[in-house]
């Protein structure tokens, strides 16, 4: 049994994400999916809760090939002690797949094998660059899987990114 571990804050899962998670599945038995900073949403950042983010990216893997576990992880804020709390956290694991240098080198550091999946589309397949299209009344949708559209509409994920950046008075 071969267990990978894919780590991402995930705000929003988008499909950058989903195509190195469909790749990953190719190579494990099962994945095991870090949510980060998962205490921290309504920010312009992270908008988006732990619980959100496990609704966006299980309804987007419904039809991957191999089993996943979503495990929301609290960020501690103490880079030499994260990979200790990461795996206190998760079942166990056999390999690391990230393109985060501070992630690979944290598990590298910590004896873990680390493979860096290459990135797919990252010009516009990003967190930042989605959060800042939603802002903007850009074109998003077609960036993220089309359960997360859904999510978002049930939350009304665009409207609260869109609320928390205006300024007192703008309420
Ligand atoms: P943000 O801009 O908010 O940091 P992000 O797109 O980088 O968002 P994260 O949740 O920070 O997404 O990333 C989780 C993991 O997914 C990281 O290892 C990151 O390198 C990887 N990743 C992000 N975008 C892509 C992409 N387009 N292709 C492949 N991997 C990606
Ligand atoms: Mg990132």
């Amino acid at each position: 049994m071969k267990r990978g571990f894919y780590i991402g804050r995930f705000q929003p899962y988008h499909e950058g994400h989903q195509y190195v998670l469909e790749q990953i599945a190719k190579e494990v038995d099962e994945i095991v999916i870090g949510i980060g900073s998962a205490e921290i949403s309504h920010t312009l950042d992270n908008p988006f809760t732990a619980g959100e983010r496990v609704l966006m990216i299980t309804r987007s893997l419904a039809g991957l090939s191999c089993p996943f576990y979503v495990i929301p992880i609290e960020d501690i804020k103490r880079n030499a002690l994260w990979v200790s709390h990461v795996l206190s956290m998760t079942p166990p694991f056999d390999l690391c797949y990230s393109s985060n240098p501070l992630v690979v080198r944290l598990f590298t550091e910590a004896g873990v094998p680390v493979k860096s999946p290459a990135m797919y589309e990252r010009r516009t397949r990003s967190g930042t660059e989605i959060r800042k299209r939603m802002l903007n009344g850009k074109v998003w949708k077609r960036l993220v899987p089309a359960p997360v559209v859904d999510v978002l509409d049930e939350i009304d994920g665009v409207a609260r990114l869109r609320q928390i950046a205006r300024d007192d008075g703008e309420a």
